[in-house]
């Protein structure tokens, strides 16, 4: 069900919400009085994930946004004092997103949403280890969000740096000093440079994707997510962002 953007939420408890325990509460966004000027904001077509239950219908959602984004015709939702104020209670983002540190890649801007929508990871390189899938996995374990997206990008300076690195080190050359190190970085590229090695098309393009499918089943098997993913209560999604298009594609 797609809530509107005249729709707002009203959310119980702090920390873990779920769904069970969310309320919603509708204002007229046309009925005049204070505080209406932030429900303006929201466009009649924005998208609202409040009322989203299933990741295919979050995903789609997510999915338009990032069309909208992509088309320059993005909507900027849920940026209002009222829904701020509202999220002091709880929150219940609908979806988790695992991306890069890149400034190019915000994901509550490539997906046209906004607060309380997304709970956010970011480490160069979409690169995880124990306690950052710790992170990662808080917004599906505890507050039920029941999609999880990995999101590699075109020209990821981490996945280039680590692919150059990797690839010294198997012709046995010197790697170029840039004036900075990202060993962990590199090392947990490691099996993303593997994957990819040999195969068609660019190098650093097939060990983004790699990265992203390899994470995406690396988190899948997580004791945190395991068996949520089992049951059905939750979908993990793995896609690339093209810095050229503004489109977001499901890599599988
Ligand atoms: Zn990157």
């Amino acid at each position: 069900m797609h809530l509107r953007g005249s729709r707002r939420r009203l959310l119980t408890g702090a920390g873990t919400v779920g769904a069970g325990a969310i309320a919603l509460l509708t204002l007229d966004a046309c009925g005049g009085g204070g505080g209406e000027g932030a429900a303006a904001q929201t466009a009649p077509d924005a998208p609202d994930l409040t009322g989203l239950e299933s990741a295919e219908d979050i995903w789609q959602a997510l999915l338009d946004g990032n069309r909208r984004w992509a088309d320059g015709a993005a909507v900027h939702p849920h940026t209002d004092e009222d829904l701020r104020e509202e999220l002091v209670e709880g929150q219940a983002p609908r979806a988790a997103v695992f991306t890069c540190v890149d400034s190019r890649v915000a994901p509550e801007l490539v997906f046209d949403t906004g607060l309380g929508d997304l709970m956010v990871t970011r480490t160069a390189g979409n690169v995880f280890d124990p306690l950052v899938s710790e992170s990662v996995s808080y917004g599906p374990a505890a507050l039920e969000a029941p999609l999880l997206v990995v999101l590699g990008h075109q020209k990821c300076g981490a996945v280039t740096a680590a692919h150059e690195a990797l690839l010294a080190e198997v012709e046995g050359a010197e790697p170029e000093d840039h004036g900075y190190a990202l060993p962990e970085t590199v090392n947990a590229l490691r099996p993303a440079y593997e994957a990819a090695a040999g195969g068609p098309g660019d190098p650093v393009d097939a060990m983004i994707e790699a990265n992203v499918l390899l994470t995406v089943e690396a988190l899948k098997a997580h004791p945190n997510l395991a068996e949520r993913v089992a049951d059905g209560a939750l979908t993990v999604v793995g896609a690339v962002y093209s810095l050229e298009t503004g489109l977001v594609a499901e890599v599988s």
